[in-house]
């Protein structure tokens, strides 16, 4: 049977946008030493609005720059592809649609080879790319993708997303309780290094690929870490199940969600600290 505190802790968190989905995960939430964050849509909303477009290239100007690369993203889901989409109102014609999680996307638009990726990516390839108008956006913690046009870099274009108003103040509670606040993205580390400086994180880890996600988990626990993560996308469901408490942001992906003992209905990260505070009060009442 279950313990009639926990039963009342359960409709009430239910009340208040928190879905518990797996109770043993909720018991362990009391006893977490550390939380990671997912940066893109946790700690902040995920939505992208492009603010510089730069041509490094005087073959392509800035409007077709955007044109190629708006036509493409058109088919990507992501919460960048998103904003680059709605940039441009004239979408050319697209084929042969490829994502690569992580890294960017791929395709034939208007007849040439088309890609927007990120700079890891680039470095992958052997692309690797220097501009000074380049390292004063991403300064500014913005997002920066890269636009390639029959295999060669044309331009780039800079997003800013908005940092959750209740992030920072999330984690100045987290670590008034002795919790350790980190952060994951695939984002590069000088975006990373914004973002933490705005919210106060005590450690970050950027340009970390969808599939080492999970790993960066395991390792922390490894340090003997209890560690409760929270993501919402699909890149973060292997994390949240490796984790010893997942939290979904609940307006994240379903794929997210599936992998989550804890959604929160809200996405507010405040509900994060909550789920823990309420796991805290709940098992001490049954001691
Ligand atoms: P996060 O961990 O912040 O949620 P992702 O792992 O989804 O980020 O993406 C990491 C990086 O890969 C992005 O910062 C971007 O550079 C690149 N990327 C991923 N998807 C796309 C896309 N559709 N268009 C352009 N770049 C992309
Ligand atoms: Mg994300």
């Amino acid at each position: 049977a279950i313990p009639l505190v926990v039963a009342v802790s359960t409709a009430l968190s239910a009340r208040n946008g928190l879905l518990i989905r797996n109770r043993t995960s909720f018991e362990k939430a009391r006893n977490i030493n550390a939380i990671i964050f997912d940066k893109t849509g946790t700690l902040t909303r995920g939505e992208f609005g492009v603010t510089d477009v730069i041509s490094t290239d005087e073959t392509l100007d800035n409007e077709s720059i955007l044109k190629y690369a708006a036509s493409l993203e058109a088919y990507s889901e992501h919460p960048i592809a998103r904003g680059v989409a709605v940039e441009s109102k004239d979408h050319l014609p697209v084929e042969n649609f490829k994502s690569t999680p992580g890294k960017g996307v791929e395709g034939i638009v208007g007849g040439k080879t088309v890609n927007v990726v990120s700079s890891g990516y680039l470095k992958e390839i052997g692309l690797e790319f220097k501009d000074e108008k380049v390292d004063e956006v991403l300064s500014q913690g913005k997002t920066t993708v890269f636009v390639m046009v029959d295999g060669q870099v044309k331009g780039a274009i800079a997003l800013a997303d908005i940092i959750r108003p209740e992030s920072r103040e999330t984690i100045a509670r987290l670590k008034e309780m002795g919790i350790k606040c980190l952060m994951i993205t695939g984002d590069k580390a000088e975006v990373a290094e914004w973002v933490s400086q705005e919210v106060g994180l005590d450690q970050y880890f950027a340009e970390v690929l969808p599939s080492d996600k999970a790993k960066k988990v395991k390792e922390i626990q490894e340090e003997g870490l209890i560690v409760a993560m929270t993501g919402d996308g699909i890149n973060d469901a292997p994390a949240l199940a490796q984790a010893d408490v997942g939290i979904a942001i609940g307006a994240g992906t379903d794929v997210a969600i599936e992998a989550a003992d804890i959604i929160l209905v809200r996405s507010n990260p405040l509900d994060a600290l909550h789920i823990i505070q309420l796991a805290r009060s709940t098992y001490r009442k049954m001691l």
